[in-house]
């Protein structure tokens, strides 16, 4: 599975934070700049949180590729469907 990938827009950062005391995995550090980066990329989870939640837009997650192999869920068929397939062959 691809990593996902984290940025953080320095232009945009107030540094205020959020991110870095929020993001589960820690993947950010506000640097003595007053800006947040990123420091831990790999252990981004796209948990969703850090998008939304920086107040200056300036997070932007952007996610790896997933891996292909259906979930067992969606390929599974539904026992009525294969009752109504049976009636209706000739
Ligand atoms: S939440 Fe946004 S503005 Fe605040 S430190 Fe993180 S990137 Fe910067
Ligand atoms: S998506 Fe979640 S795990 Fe990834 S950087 Fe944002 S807050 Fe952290």
């Amino acid at each position: 599975m691809g990593r996902n990938r984290v940025v953080v827009y320095p232009d945009w950062c107030k540094g205020c934070g959020i991110c870095a005391a929020f993001c589960p995995k820690k993947v950010f550090a506000v640097g003595q700049d007053g800006k947040a980066r990123v420091v831990n990329e790999e252990a981004c989870v796209n948990c969703g949180f850090c998008e939304p939640h920086c107040p200056d837009f300036a997070v932007l997650v952007i996610p790896g590729e997933t891996d292909q192999t259906p979930c067992p869920s969606e390929t599974a068929q539904d026992p009525a469907d294969q009752t109504a397939a049976k009636e209706v062959k000739p």
